[in-house]
């Protein structure tokens, strides 16, 4: 059982990321960003569903397939309101689908904003676990997250890793990027004077 202090982060992006892609205007590589708009066209019963993007320098358009050639009584009709509305939250999943993204363009660039909301679930013990909240994955490393919240180097962290100092729940590398529910726990009480 676990008696630990509580210490809940969740991530919350500002922003959904730019992709890299060919601009036929501007004729290089530019940053395209997410427009927050689907495009929805409806031929007959055939429907097609894009995300729309625009050239940051230019406003050149290119649009994201999400549904192609799909008949309408396939699509959820709640979903399909979702589409027709341009619900936010629906937006921000696709526009957070980077390995999708990175197949159509050249580059997804997942070095964005984010904030983080921090709640402590207080108990008397000294012992601290960290669990971790993100509902739209961009790719961010656990060690990189640790370097953050605890303002010291990457370089550090791996070391406090090697020596037991921090325990991942599940035992995933500090390498590899946060999923959601994240949960590190903290050996010894030197967290005190950094948090
Ligand atoms: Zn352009």
């Amino acid at each position: 059982m676990n008696l630990n202090k509580l210490l809940i982060y969740e991530i919350i992006p500002q922003e959904t990321p730019y992709v890299i892609r060919n601009c036929s205007k501007c004729k290089r590589n530019t940053e395209f960003y997410c427009s927050e708009k689907f495009r929805v066209n409806a031929n007959q019963k055939i429907v097609d569903i894009w995300l729309i993007y625009n050239c940051l320098h230019c406003e050149e358009t290119w649009n994201y397939p999400i549904i192609s050639r799909v008949n309408v009584n396939k699509i959820d009709s709640l979903e399909h309101q979702k589409f027709m509305n341009n619900d936010l939250e629906t937006i921000w999943q696709y526009a957070f689908q980077i390995n999708q993204l990175r197949k159509l363009c050249h580059d997804v660039n997942t070095d964005i904003r984010y904030e983080l909301r921090k709640d402590m679930l207080d108990s008397t013990s000294d012992g601290i676990t960290i669990k971790i909240r993100c509902k739209y994955d961009f790719g961010l490393r656990v060690d990189k997250f640790i370097a953050e919240i605890f303002n010291i180097s990457r370089s550090k962290v791996n070391k406090m890793v090697q020596d037991d100092m921090f325990l991942l729940n599940p035992d995933i590398s500090v390498k590899k990027k946060i999923i959601d529910d994240l949960q590190v726990t903290v050996i010894g009480d030197w967290y005190k004077a950094m948090l």
